[in-house]
């Protein structure tokens, strides 16, 4: 899928310390050909891959992390950028406020009005009635009228009526003498766009004068979905997209396309079957979807925060000729305290993580450690080969820590400057290595 294949394509990065133009444009082809494998738009892809070089190109990536991983994040924040950034709410203004409900037949129109009228209920504390004015299936008004049973919100149908427009209208009214405050209206669909269904759907528009027009759209339907998208934005002008079947095999190629080209932003995905199975939509969530690398994409964020090029430089030059000392090394504890995680983040300082995973890690841990640091002299911190046994046993009273965990400590220290140093000139190993094990 495309999240696998775009991690093959970042592979191609590995070892590198700095993004090149020459591996960056490898690896987007790779990342073009994948999003055209997911069905992307192919002008939409093209553009997202330039943009994503152009952000990319002559970025210093921070030295211990891989390049990789800023290029993906460069690529998250583009791509939820292409799906507009932000989660777009509905609007229900009206009393009733009406929504209505477009889209082919087996998008999931009405699974998504019950869901919809759920989550109102459930989740905004509204008052809603729906409506069922798909009359060409014989099933369509049950089917409703079992969901609507499910999450307790009562379905307006008229059996034998063949008129639409005239159901919806009377379902309106309806809900008005009831005191619903949101009437959500289920229509029917085609199986492909036709004029029939198109004229239909107009008339009911025109009728109810929706405040939210809702197109739903199959998410495994690719590169149909936009162009069913397209037909009924040209009919309709809906304020919004509800992508469905999410949680099968997609990734999402049709939310790439979609939002760049009728202008209209995903509102909601449906994740199932089920009547919670439905998702305000957020396009960061959708770009880590996509990427499949969510955790990767926050600890490369949080490592820009909090880790400081200039220091990694400073430190790396210190292991380099061996004067890595105590001080460093309490330094590093602190950046990797202000970071979090202690475990996840272990990865990011060059060389730490090889010798840190054998050491079980909590914050406790550090405690005794910097403890034991800071009843060093100064002198001492900065020369650790002067650390002899009467000065050992004085560090430890004065820390409280057993002698034994004094030397213990010491030798670690000393493994890790050789470990360091060992990793240093085969290349940092970073969060990626950490990850895939
Ligand atoms: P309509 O013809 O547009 O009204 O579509 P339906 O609401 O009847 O849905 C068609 C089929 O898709 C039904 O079997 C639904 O249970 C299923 N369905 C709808 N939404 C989802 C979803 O988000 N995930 C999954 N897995 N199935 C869905
Ligand atoms: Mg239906």
């Amino acid at each position: 899928n495309l999240s696998d294949k775009i991690d093959k394509a970042l592979h191609i990065l590995k070892g590198h310390g700095k993004i090149t133009e020459v591996n960056v444009a490898d690896t987007l082809k790779e990342v073009r050909r994948a999003l055209l494998d997911a069905d992307v738009n192919f002008k939409i892809a093209k553009e997202f891959t330039n943009s994503v070089k152009e952000k990319a190109l002559g970025q210093k990536v921070l030295t211990s992390l891989q390049p990789g991983q800023l290029l993906v994040k460069i690529m998250r924040d583009e791509m939820a950028a292409l799906m507009g950034s932000k989660a777009a709410d509905i609007s229900l203004q009206g009393n009733p406020a009406v929504v209505l409900i477009a889209g082919l037949q087996g998008s999931g129109k009405t699974t998504f009005s019950a869901k919809l009228a759920n989550f109102l209920k459930r989740k905004k504390g509204r008052n809603p009635m729906l409506v069922a004015a798909d009359v060409y299936r014989p099933a369509a008004i049950d089917q409703l009228k079992v969901l609507g049973e499910q999450i307790q919100v009562p379905v307006f149908a008229i059996e034998g009526n063949k008129n639409p427009v005239e159901i919806a209208q009377k379902g309106i009214e309806h809900a008005k003498t009831l005191g619903h405050n949101v009437v959500i209206v289920d229509t029917a669909g085609r199986l492909s766009v036709d004029q029939e269904m198109m004229d239909e759907i107009a008339r009911i528009h025109r009728a109810v004068k929706p405040s939210e027009t809702l197109f739903v759209v199959d998410a495994m339907t690719g590169q149909d979905a936009v162009n069913t998208a397209k037909a009924f934005n040209e009919v309709l002008d809906f304020d919004g997209v509800v992508l469905t079947k999410l949680d099968g095999d997609t990734r999402g190629g049709a939310a790439l396309t979609i939002k760049a080209t009728v202008n209209k932003p995903i509102k909601f995905v449906g994740t199932g079957e089920k009547m919670d199975a439905i998702d305000i939509f957020h396009p960061d969530r959708m770009a880590d979807r996509i990427l499949g690398m969510g955790d990767v994409v926050s600890l490369v964020e949080r490592a820009q925060e909090q880790y400081n090029e200039e220091e990694a430089r400073r430190l790396n030059k210190k292991i380099a000729t061996n004067k890595f000392d105590f001080e460093d090394f309490f330094s590093q504890i602190q950046q990797i305290k202000k970071m979090g995680n202690v475990k996840d983040l272990m990865g990011m300082l060059p060389g730490m993580n090889k010798v840190m995973k054998n050491i079980d890690i909590d914050e406790n841990a550090f405690k005794h450690i910097e403890a034991i640091i800071q009843s060093m002299t100064p002198q001492e911190r900065r020369n650790p080969e002067i650390l002899n046994g009467s000065r050992k046993k004085r560090i430890a009273m004065g820390s409280g820590r057993d002698i034994s965990e004094v030397n213990k400590l010491i030798k670690q220290f000393e493994d890790m400057k050789k470990v360091m140093k060992i990793m240093q000139s085969g290349g940092p190993r970073g969060l990626t290595g950490l990850m895939r094990g």
